[in-house]
């Protein structure tokens, strides 16, 4: 999960909020909210992904015929429909349950992948608070090690949302596979990078600066993998930033003058979305 700022207001919403909400109450199946005008900004504004977790989702222009909306109080024990796994939902963060004047309302609106819109489904965040990624900043509720975990040093409260938001979505179960597996690819191309240094040093010393040029190749494609837009960017910034031998790596460039500006604004962008 990491920040995500909302865009403006789309102006046919302003327009169209009130017919729409009336719309809605006089059919609860209808999905009011899946408009063009709505999604796209939604989606863009989530770098193409689920707000929650991080994954990749999938939106095309023009064609809602694949969205199924599954009626909130059936989603808890609902399954995702086969090869609807990775395409937007719209999640209700007051769920519309609690809060039907607020179907459309624009900061009620969240872009989901399927199953964190079903695993939330009709949790009540006003008795139960979870984090909003467009109004609060998740780095300072989670901590990451290995698995995403509560930060220690803050407040009783916070950590109680914090954990409450693991458990809604089921993010340690629900990642542990796939973090894992990230975190071996990682540490994989960290340390191939690594001897790929020790062995560029000893040419630079016989006059050959080729090889510590490709390192630079090497450690900005690593780099690339952390950014917002990537699937599971923080976790990935993270892996990354606090793994031992990056300070080494990032030291012995700057020493030959291959770490550029190119790659310390990449590493800025990880800074930003990482754990601590
Ligand atoms: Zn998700």
């Amino acid at each position: 999960m990491m920040k995500l700022t909302r865009p403006l207001e789309p102006e046919e919403l302003k327009r169209n909020k009130d017919a729409l909400t009336q719309e809605y109450a006089k059919d609860k199946k209808k999905a009011v909210w899946r408009k063009d005008y709505i999604v796209e900004p939604l989606y863009k504004s989530a770098n193409k992904k689920c707000a929650y977790c991080g994954i990749l989702i999938k939106w095309n222009k023009g064609n809602h015929s694949y969205f199924i909306e599954i009626d909130e109080e059936k989603q808890i024990s609902a399954t995702i429909p086969p090869g609807e796994s990775d395409f937007l939902h719209v999640d209700h963060f007051y769920a519309k349950k609690y809060a039907e004047d607020k179907v459309v309302e624009w900061d009620n609106l969240i872009p989901s992948c399927p199953a964190c819109n079903y695993k939330k489904a009709l949790h009540n965040v006003t008795r139960f608070p979870i984090i909003n990624p467009y109004n609060e900043e998740p780095r300072n509720y989670f901590a990451f090690n290995t698995t995403l975990t509560v930060k220690c040093t803050i407040d009783n409260e916070s950590q109680k949302k914090a954990s409450r938001t693991i458990e809604v979505f089921q993010f340690r179960d629900r990642l542990f596979e796939q973090l894992r597996e990230f975190q071996w690819r990682i540490n994989e191309s960290i340390s191939e990078i690594y001897k790929g240094l020790e062995r560029a040093l000893k040419d630079f010393e016989s006059g050959n600066i080729s090889k510590l040029n490709e390192v630079n190749g090497q450690i900005k494609k690593l780099l690339e993998h952390g950014l917002p837009k990537s699937k599971y960017g923080p976790f990935i910034a993270t892996m990354i930033l606090k793994h031992n031998y990056f300070p080494y790596i990032k030291n012995q460039l700057s020493l030959y003058n291959i770490w550029n500006d190119d790659l310390t604004r990449l590493e800025k962008q990880l800074k930003e979305i990482s754990y601590e």
